[in-house]
């Protein structure tokens, strides 16, 4: 039987409602989760994304702002408006959009986005929380990801899971929360010799590589779930992912199609870390004051 469609779009939308309705208590209250986007230079690209995140935030009643400067924004400017944001009351999440001018550091940059509004994820100290199991926003493509395999209902807990990639953004906090689900994982990469061998013992494949045919149905175990991250496009310019979908969906139980899986769910998990910050913002606003109280709070904890 050809494996079920895990559809990335039908979620979304199913989370993006939950997300609203949430939000609508929250400007209730007078607490609207709001998100700042930062864009630097004119990447086509880059203008369609932010495009696409400012859009979602309106869709589900989010306050949000669009900040757009040239390609030779100072490092310094953009720093000091992180910095602004940072203290900003109305702005519960910061995003930065990648790539930036080669002459803005981008590590210095996320690492100046406060913790409390690094909705993105990418700092080091939310890499770390997720490391360390703490509470904090975890980076947004994995988590949907995540949400996707939850979908389906399977257990994860002593599972076998293999990821396909290695990169900070998806293929290491998408291990990690694998790993947190008590999965058995594997992380594959460029060097590794045989990937064929390890994919072939996984009861879940992710794959996050950025190169198509990557995963083929000889590599893949009868009934194991498919979750394809990579964005590329075929010989006819047409958008397609890492696995070989054809030749995989005949073997897997259930596999996202590209587009229409991951995609959609990355700017929900956007929404979705936004909204949370928005909503830790308020119960820490209910807090009374206890003997604590003034003192600097623990990154990710707020
Ligand atoms: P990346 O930073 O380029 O990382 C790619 C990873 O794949 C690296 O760890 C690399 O290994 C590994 N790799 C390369 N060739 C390999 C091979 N032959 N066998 C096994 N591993 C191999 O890319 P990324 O940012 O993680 O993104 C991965 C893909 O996901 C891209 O297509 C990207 O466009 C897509 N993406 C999609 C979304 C979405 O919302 N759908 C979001 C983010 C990314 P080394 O570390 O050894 O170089």
């Amino acid at each position: 039987m050809p494996a079920q469609l895990i559809d990335g779009v039908q979620l979304s939308k199913q989370l993006r409602a939950d997300i609203a309705a949430r939000a609508a208590t929250l400007t209730a209250q007078g607490k609207q989760p709001g998100l700042a986007v930062i864009i630097a230079g004119d990447d086509p690209a880059s203008h369609v994304y932010v495009r696409n995140k400012v859009k979602a935030c309106g869709d589900v009643g989010f306050h949000s702002v669009l900040e757009k400067y040239e390609a030779d924004l100072p490092e310094a400017d953009l720093l000091a408006r992180i910095a602004a944001l940072n203290e900003d009351p109305a702005i519960h999440g910061i995003l930065v959009q990648m790539p930036l001018p080669k002459h803005i550091d981008a590590s210095k940059v996320i690492e100046a986005i406060a913790t409390s509004k690094d909705v993105d994820g990418y700092s080091v100290l939310s890499a770390g929380e997720l490391v360390a199991n703490l509470p904090g926003f975890r980076p947004c493509t994995p988590y949907g990801c995540m949400k996707l395999i939850e979908s389906t209902g399977y257990d994860l807990r002593g599972k076998h899971a293999v990821v396909i990639g290695r990169s900070n953004t998806v293929g290491k906090p998408m291990a990690l929360l694998l790993l947190q689900a008590n999965a058995t994982v594997t992380i594959c990469h460029s060097g590794t010799p045989d990937l064929g061998y390890h994919t072939r013992q996984a009861d879940v494949v992710v794959a996050a590589v950025g190169r198509r045919n990557t995963l083929t149905g000889d590599m893949v175990k009868p009934g194991a779930i498919v979750i394809d991250v990579g964005i590329n496009r075929n010989d006819e310019g047409k958008l397609c992912g890492d696995v070989d979908f054809d030749s995989v969906a005949p073997v897997a139980s259930h596999i996202t199609p590209v587009p229409g899986g991951v995609g959609p769910m990355t700017i929900t998990m956007l929404l979705m870390n936004t909204l949370e910050s928005a909503e830790r913002g308020l119960a820490k606003n209910q807090e009374k004051p206890g003997p604590g109280a003034g003192m600097i709070p623990q990154p990710g904890l707020v």
